[in-house]
């Protein structure tokens, strides 16, 4: 169980973005669309629901978002969805939250399927760094995980951001056991050569997760570890950048690093420091947030800078202590959007 934390009373809380439990909230997961082209096996990528109806939010109005929270202490911005990289603005929004500020750590997760067309524009808007949805090397097993042929593509997607400079390039795996659990030994052997940072991480029961696959597919962490070993642990210093929570690990002489994110049964919650804003532009303080706040209305009423900062900081104030994943408290996961709503 997660360690209870204790609210803080109001002259402890800090004037900068803090939650009530004294937490400095200090980076957004930014998701520009609920499109995606894949249907992981995973994910839950609901487009009955998806963003036709003009509901999703203005590149203008995801970057006033978005400065409000960099105003307000948010040092990382990362950009995800749905598939970012469906949307047709994606260089117009992230040349426009790079100018928010030079000194945010601006990153992306993509699925990498249009990602060697666009790393090299990505990387000239200024993005810093790119995450790659990738589960598996095995073409009949990508598309069985994916629920669409997209390897080649992927791998190209993997070789451009390289080229490109978006440095670090990492992969995330997610593990499923029975699906590509054999193949975390060829994830781990791909960094021996490339600096590539494969990030394996496990499954939660969100979305397809929870109502097809279920908690019997996790794979826990040691079990990860053995399968990706010899390893020896990188110290803090030496860690390619990012605001995540995993431990990471190399390969002895690799060129990359491993890590690995122990996304239900790992014990974070008390260091949290992030928020999520989804495409519609609803803030979500928590995974286990049973519900958000809404800033589209505010902004098309045209809230002041002022008003709208203010209402982040009432929502952020209200953030959950801790997710519900593993049994910590914690309301219904997620607003009741899946993966692909919310941005992973
Ligand atoms: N479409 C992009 C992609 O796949 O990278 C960005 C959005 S996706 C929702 C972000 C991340 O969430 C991906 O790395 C994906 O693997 C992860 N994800 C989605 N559903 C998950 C689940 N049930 N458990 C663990 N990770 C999940
Ligand atoms: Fe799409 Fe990413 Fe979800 Fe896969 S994990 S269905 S690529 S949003």
């Amino acid at each position: 169980m997660c360690k209870t934390l204790e609210p803080l009373t109001r002259s402890q809380r800090n004037p900068v973005l803090t939650d009530g439990y004294g937490r400095a909230v200090r980076y957004l997961r930014l998701s520009v669309t609920d499109v995606c082209n894949f249907a992981c096996a995973y994910c839950s990528p609901d487009l009955s629901a998806g963003c036709a109806s003009g509901q999703e939010c203005t590149a203008q109005e995801l970057v006033r978002i978005a400065g409000a929270l960099v105003r307000l202490g948010i040092r990382g911005v990362r950009v995800t969805g749905g598939e970012p990289l469906l949307r047709p603005d994606i260089l117009d929004i992230v040349r426009s939250l790079r100018a928010l500020d030079p000194r945010v750590d601006l990153s992306l997760t993509t699925n990498g399927f249009r990602l060697s067309r666009l790393a090299r524009g990505l990387r000239e808007a200024g993005l810093g760094r790119v995450n790659i949805s990738l589960d598996s090397l095995d073409p009949a097993a990508f598309k069985r995980l994916a629920g669409v042929e997209g390897l080649a593509a992927v791998r190209e997607g993997v070789a451009a951001a390289l080229t490109a400079g978006l440095d670090p390039v990492k992969l995330n795996v997610v593990v499923v056991q029975g699906l590509n659990d054999a193949e975390v030994p060829a994830f781990a052997r791909l960094t021996q050569d490339l600096p590539l940072h494969v990030r394996f991480i496990e499954l939660m029961p969100m979305g397809q997760a929870a109502q097809t696959l279920g908690p019997s597919r996790r794979v826990p962490l040691d079990a990860m570890m053995a399968l990706a070993g010899p390893l020896e642990a990188v110290a803090r210093p030496e860690r390619p950048n990012g605001f995540g929570p995993a431990s990471v690990y190399r390969r002895p002489g690799a060129a990359g690093t491993l890590g690995f994110i122990a996304a239900v049964s790992g014990r974070f919650c008390e260091t949290c420091n992030r928020v999520r804003v989804t495409s519609r532009g609803m803030l979500l303080s928590c995974l286990a947030a049973s519900e958000g706040l809404d800033l589209l209305p505010l902004l098309r009423a045209g809230a002041t800078d002022r008003a709208l900062e203010e209402a982040i900081r009432v929502a952020v104030a209200q953030k959950p202590s801790g997710h519900a994943f593993g049994g910590c408290s914690g309301a219904r996961v997620g607003a009741g959007l899946g993966m692909c709503g919310i941005g992973g």
